[in-house]
């Protein structure tokens, strides 16, 4: 019996389509990922652990490997297919970044090794302010040679933009700071204000973001750990309520960690 195209009509498209799928499957085989109903498929390389495809894909290693039913210590093998779990409702935050110029302050300054102990936090505790009336108040009113007593400042839109770090003269002399009751403590202790009085209400949360930025990379060009990061509060040998009731120790050391 004679067959042909127009006698077979869905005999042909099928066999037709059946050629397009295996492309289409073959080179879906050759991505990485892929999409397989709601969840994306990883193929495993060489080199990869369960940490480090979690880690590509900003899920917890604990989830990937309950999602493939793994223990989270066990071998995996190249060409092993993952479902990557979705993301809980909370989704992982990205690091905030700091802007290139502050960076290159950080990293440009001669840090000598062991020079910095702690990273302290204080609030200015007015509303509006700006790095040189700071200054000026420091220099004038308080007497300090070298003027502002802290080594940044981030502004709340008030005198200074919101969430803008300002580099101070302390930190690019790598002099001691003036913002710890004792002189001691001044001579190893990074300080960061922050412009508002959060006696009143809470830092903007560009501050917040700028200020883990900023602490991250001081912890890093300094060699410090989150150990090594306070409030005033924390750290001064003098009762104070700086940084103020409203500043969110807890949740911002939480985002260091
Ligand atoms: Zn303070």
């Amino acid at each position: 019996m004679k067959t042909n195209e127009s006698s077979f009509p869905f005999g042909a498209v099928g066999s037709r389509w059946r050629l397009r799928l295996a492309v289409l499957i073959g080179v879906m085989v050759l991505c990485a990922t892929q999409v397989e109903g709601a969840e994306p498929v990883y193929v495993v390389k060489s080199k990869d652990t369960l940490t480090s495809i979690a880690r590509k894909h900003g899920v917890s290693v604990a989830a990937l490997a309950a999602r493939n039913g793994l223990q989270r210590d066990e071998t995996i093998y190249v060409g092993q297919r993952l479902v990557i779990p979705k993301q809980s409702a909370a989704p992982s935050r990205s690091k905030p970044e700091l802007p290139a110029t502050v960076k290159q302050s950080i990293n440009s300054a001669p840090v000598k090794p062991g020079r910095w102990r702690h990273i302290v936090i204080h609030h200015a505790a007015v509303r509006k302010a700006t790095l040189k009336a700071l200054d000026r108040y420091h220099r004038e009113e308080r007497h300090m040679e070298n003027g502002l007593a802290y080594h940044f400042l981030i502004g709340n839109g008030n005198g200074l933009g919101d969430g803008v770090v300002a580099v101070g003269d302390r930190w690019k002399k790598q002099l001691d700071g003036g913002h710890l009751a004792s002189a001691a403590q001044n001579k190893t202790a990074i300080g960061i204000c922050l412009i508002g009085n959060f006696e009143e209400s809470r830092p903007t949360e560009k501050q917040l973001e700028a200020l883990e930025a900023l602490t991250r990379a001081l912890m890093s060009r300094c060699k410090l750990s989150v150990s090594a990061v306070k409030t005033h509060q924390q750290i001064n040998v003098v009762s104070t309520r700086c940084p103020g009731k409203y500043f969110p120790t807890k949740s911002f050391l939480n985002r260091l960690k």
